[in-house]
């Protein structure tokens, strides 16, 4: 069986998609090199919010009973209108079961669980990929320092500004979102809620969710705007922030106050996708945000990622070769992920329908969407 392995894999970039990659690899026992721009583990955005399908993944991975001690469950969802009027709820509880509940997650702890039991070497860290070039029979990463490393196979990891993309298909670029040009997360002090907890106003949302004890992990963002609060440090709100959750229940206007006093818990970010045909190269092939960043309307963004790596994992620990193991890896996924791309833009778009007239629909259409995307995620 090992002569069938592929002689070795690098994985470009060690975030949440090409440190579980590594980790599978590693315990496949497929030689595998991962490559880390940076000198620390990103831990933007504090906190991420998985739906039963990551927590399935995580069960793949092996560590289902490590996520079951760390962060907090997740049993109901309550949509709110600004005025805290429950619109509607979901019971996730039921419709997930216990084993594949849905948890909230500090992004730190994950990563931790990802990386627990692995080679303290196994990331190689302060090592940007600066080129690519394949020939029929290797795929080669120059670094920065002009080092090169060669494989059977190279796996771009590499976030939603991949370099490897940009190889592989320089036309291809990251998109804003239909939703919104930009949000802020963060952590804040729980201000009285027990669920997934959402506002919508007629132009922005603003989403808690418990992630430890007295603790929120929070979403905000306002649609349309300009990206209010794109400071220089890109993180401060501004008052433009402020001035949408005006009206907003108290619990809202509680933790901005809260934000607004502790700059360093908001993290602001762009909200980009990336939609291409093809995610393979020859010897190339791209995971995660890489891939097929999505507005996290669905919070799928951590799911496909890790689906994506057990996917790629289960193909190349069964001695798929790194020639025509990319094409099975798009044929495995492509459904998928397209399915969370429809109904990322039919939420973004209610979500940009005039606040009355989505009250109205949502009681009804609310309940049928949620069961919409998630009923095929369920398998
Ligand atoms: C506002 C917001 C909220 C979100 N909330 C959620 C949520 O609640 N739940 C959820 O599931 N998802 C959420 N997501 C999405 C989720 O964060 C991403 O989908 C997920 O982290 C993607 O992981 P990744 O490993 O593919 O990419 P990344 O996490 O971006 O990792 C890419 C890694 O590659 C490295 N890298 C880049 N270039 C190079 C290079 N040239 N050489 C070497 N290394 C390189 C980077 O430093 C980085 O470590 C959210 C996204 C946003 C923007």
């Amino acid at each position: 069986m090992a002569s069938n392995l592929p002689e070795n894999v690098i994985v470009v970039g060690a975030g949440l998609a090409g440190v579980a990659l590594s980790r599978r690899l590693v315990q496949a026992g497929v030689p595998v090199t991962t490559l880390e721009r940076r000198d620390a583990f990103a831990n933007d955005g504090f906190a991420v919010n998985l739906p039963g399908n990551a927590i399935a993944a995580l069960h793949q991975l092996g560590l289902g009973d490590q996520i079951a001690q760390i962060g907090r469950p997740t049993r109901r969802r309550e949509y709110r209108d600004h005025h805290d009027r429950l619109v509607f709820e979901i019971d996730e509880d039921a419709f997930w079961g216990a084993e594949h509940r849905p948890r909230c997650i500090k992004r730190a702890d994950l990563l931790a669980a990802l990386l627990d039991d692995l080679p303290g070497d196994l990331i190689q860290m302060s090592r940007p990929v600066a080129e690519i070039g394949q020939t029929d029979t290797t795929v080669t990463a120059r670094l920065e320092t002009g080092e090169a490393i060669s494989a059977s196979l190279l796996v771009g990891a590499d976030g939603v500004h991949s370099r490897t993309r940009a190889y592989a298909f320089p036309a291809a670029k990251a998109q804003s979102a239909v939703l919104s040009r930009a949000s802020w997360r963060f952590l804040a002090p729980n201000p009285g809620i027990d669920a997934w907890t959402v506002w919508a106003g007629p132009s922005s949302i603003f989403l808690l969710i418990p992630v430890s004890d007295g603790e929120v992990y929070g979403w905000a963002s306002v649609s349309g705007s300009a990206p209010a609060g794109e400071t220089a440090n890109g993180s401060a709100l501004g008052p433009d922030i402020a001035a949408a959750f005006a009206r907003f229940p108290k619990r809202v206007r509680d933790t901005l106050d809260y934000l607004v006093a502790h700059p360093g818990s908001v993290h602001w970010s762009p909200l980009e996708e990336v939609r291409i045909d093809t995610w393979t190269k020859g010897r190339v092939v791209l995971i995660g945000d890489a891939a097929h960043a999505t507005a996290p309307v669905w919070a799928q963004g951590v799911a496909l990622a890790l689906e994506d790596a057990n996917a790629l994992a289960d193909l190349l620990s069964a001695g798929g070769d790194g020639s025509t193991v990319g094409a099975r890896f798009e044929a495995a996924r492509r459904a998928r992920v397209r399915h969370v791309q429809a109904m990322t833009d039919k939420m973004s778009r209610a979500a940009r329908m005039p606040a009355v007239v989505r009250n109205l629909l949502m009681p009804v259409v609310g309940p049928k969407r949620y069961r919409q995307t998630y009923g095929p995620l369920r398998t």
